[in-house]
């Protein structure tokens, strides 16, 4: 993805106040972030734990959304591959992340869930750029490049069900 500023992180929230967006802590080192391999970016909010980020392109636009996940001790364990990159994490690498709905549904507080690399770096993962705790990742029949489109794909999927 492009390299993005300040402002166009702040201003690609969709599922929190404004106010929140302005607020929100943003990663550190964006100038050094490798931007070339990422299919989004994400991030984790280091003054609340629980709280986490992510900024991506869908359909020639940049949606933001904020995402929330339970104390390590429940999420624990429930699985250990990531649902956006495939990739398996022993321990708690892969967390079950919610996130608040858009518009009036989120505001009645409906949100949907998603299993998640916990460190969000699914586009390392797949390039072959980050190895999980474990060591590997297993072996895919899929060329990177089909499993980098699989998962801009898989996010996209969930980014939809924020406004279903
Ligand atoms: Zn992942």
């Amino acid at each position: 993805m492009r390299a993005l500023s300040e402002q166009d992180i702040r201003t690609s929230f969709v599922n929190c106040s404004k106010g929140e967006a302005k607020r929100l802590p943003l990663p550190r080192d964006m100038e050094e972030l490798p931007w070339d391999d990422l299919d989004f970016l994400g991030w984790r909010d280091l003054s609340a734990p629980d709280r986490s980020y992510i900024v991506t392109e869908r359909r020639g636009e940049l949606v933001g959304i904020t995402l929330r996940f339970p104390s390590q001790s429940r999420g624990f364990l429930h699985r250990s591959m990531c649902s956006v990159c495939l990739t398996t994490h022993p321990g708690n690498g892969v967390s079950l992340m919610t996130a608040r709905k858009r518009g009036q549904a989120g505001r009645d507080g409906n949100s949907v869930g998603i299993y998640i690399c916990t460190d969000l770096d699914c586009s390392l993962y797949v390039r072959g750029k980050k190895l999980p705790a474990s060591g590997r990742r297993f072996e895919e029949s899929l060329t990177v490049e089909e499993q980098i489109g699989r998962t801009r794909d898989k996010l996209a999927a969930f980014l939809d069900t924020l406004s279903a």
